[in-house]
């Protein structure tokens, strides 16, 4: 059985793939050419933001953002403490500071209460400007926006929607990399869209915001890329890339997100009797970039864990460290009380094997020995 089964996925779309990847190389235009501008359309209108635009990767993605935000040195950004570690580097790696944020028991997702709450810390301490908010739609479930978007006008804040793994969600309809300010995604081989190398896009109804990452994300170019007016960084999507993800993309919207849905709710109910199961609250929809169930202690979690290996059950910890206390951010001096739920987490979570190629059979099997290891 695999976590997430990339393979199965290829056999049946081989011809298509195949033959996208050819035209591409029987033209032998590379960089640049029909195949990306077409999935950058494709992409604006199914998510339905005025502009999207390709790059090389989901953190690449972010940095652009916070480049052509202008995010810098003394400048606070709030981040949830449980997502991946890029959530927090982007920042960091444009010289801010990244303030990380307790998340919701429920849904993964960062608290907006804890949020408002931090927002007044920083401001009261004095010492960082709070310039933005990235929330983080974790395991394909959309941050909660609305509350989200009511404090950061509060606040003057922009807000990044960090959609890595949350590209095929909605609230109410509205699709994930729709929200806040601007928006991004990464097309990494395991994400819910993914490609077959690296790759990432950015979202936004902004044109200024738009036109300026355009020329960031090629050295900083003018009228053209020999004509550099800023200083920018080399941040492409190839078309072999975009050629594979015009075929998948079809395939995502027509079947694969139902797909995982189904699953999530044969999963729920196999076990929702002896295990907290994924919550999807009421409107919401998820892309379950993961399906990630709570168990009631770390030695429980990590039995299981091996319990399933034993199997021939892969599982996966998403995380096994909150975000203040990886060692790339000692320096900041977190304190370690801010982040009960996070921590709680970290201890808890299992990730059980969700892709869109998942049969009945292998869910009925994760599920049997699992209620055999709690029964
Ligand atoms: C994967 C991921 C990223 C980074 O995407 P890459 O394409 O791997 O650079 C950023 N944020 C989150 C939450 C992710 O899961």
């Amino acid at each position: 059985m695999q976590f997430r089964d990339l393979k199965t996925q290829y056999l049946k779309y081989k011809r298509e793939i195949d033959s996208a990847i050819e035209e591409v190389l029987s033209g032998a235009r590379f960089i640049g050419g029909k195949e990306v501008d077409e999935l950058e359309k494709k992409l604006a209108e199914y998510v339905g933001v005025k502009h999207c635009i390709s790059c090389a990767n989901g953190t690449e993605a972010m940095t652009l953002v916070a480049m052509a935000w202008g995010i810098k040195e003394g400048d606070a950004v709030f981040v949830p403490d449980f997502t991946f570690f890029a959530t927090g580097e982007i920042v960091s790696f444009r010289g801010a500071t990244p303030v990380f944020v307790d998340v919701e028991w429920e849904t993964f997702n960062i608290d907006p209460v804890k949020l408002e709450q931090t927002i007044q810390e920083t401001l009261a301490e004095g010492r960082l400007t709070p310039r933005a908010i990235i929330p983080v739609d974790l395991f394909g479930l959309p941050a909660n926006y609305r509350e989200i978007e009511k404090i950061a006008k509060e606040y003057n804040l922009l807000v990044l929607e960090d959609g890595a793994q949350g590209f095929g969600g909605r609230i109410n309809g509205k699709k994930a990399c729709s929200f806040g300010n601007a928006a991004t995604t990464s097309f990494f081989p395991a994400k819910p869209l993914g490609c077959y190398g690296d790759g990432g896009a950015i979202f936004t109804n902004d044109d200024h915001l738009a036109e300026l990452i355009e020329s960031l994300k090629v050295h900083g170019k003018g009228s053209n890329k020999y004509d550099n007016v800023r200083i920018g960084v080399n941040s492409r999507l190839d078309n072999i890339q975009a050629a594979i993800l015009n075929v998948k993309l079809e395939a995502f919207v027509n079947h694969e997100l139902e797909d995982v849905n189904r699953i999530y709710h044969l999963y729920n109910e196999r076990l929702g009797d002896i295990v907290e199961t994924p919550v999807i609250p009421d409107r919401y929809y998820s892309s379950f970039a993961q399906y990630t169930i709570k168990l009631k202690s770390r030695a429980e979690r990590d039995g299981l864990k091996a319990k399933l290996g034993e199997e021939g059950i892969p599982s996966m910890i998403y995380y096994v460290k909150p975000m203040h206390r990886q060692d790339a951010f000692a320096d900041l001096k977190y304190d370690d009380r801010s982040f009960p739920v996070t921590n709680r987490l970290c201890d808890t979570v299992l990730s059980l094997p969700m892709h869109p190629y998942l049969s009945e059979k292998d869910v009925e099997q994760v599920c049997s020995v699992i209620r055999e290891y709690l029964g």
